[in-house]
């Protein structure tokens, strides 16, 4: 079954834990099975590629999966991460905004 989290994917996201704490990324992928998120050039680890008949080999880069509850949602209106509520828009769309600036996260 599908769980919902605080963040969904693209959402724009701060890291408020661990070594990229302050950062802030967009989110690629949700890692259901572990709550864990892949968030755009966060918590990047290096991997030894061996050569294959496609690529050259190397050490490659990429987005470790990081834990759902290390990640606020980050509001550009306020420049800050942000605590979000659920509000039903007048045309029955149901959205998320942000608790500070009201500024409506789903656009
Ligand atoms: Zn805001």
């Amino acid at each position: 079954m599908e769980k919902h989290y605080h963040v969904k994917k693209n959402d724009l996201v701060m890291v408020t834990n661990g070594k990229d704490k302050g950062k802030t990324g967009k989110v690629l992928r949700i890692v259901q099975k572990k709550d864990r998120l892949i968030v755009e050039k966060i918590n990047m680890i290096k991997k030894h590629v061996k050569p294959s008949q496609k690529a050259k080999g190397g050490i490659m880069e990429r987005e470790n999966p990081i834990h759902v509850s290390n990640v606020m949602i980050y509001c550009e209106k306020c420049s800050k991460p942000v605590r979000v509520g659920k509000k039903v828009l007048e045309d029955g769309k149901k959205v998320r905004y942000c608790k500070k600036c009201d500024e409506v996260i789903d656009k």
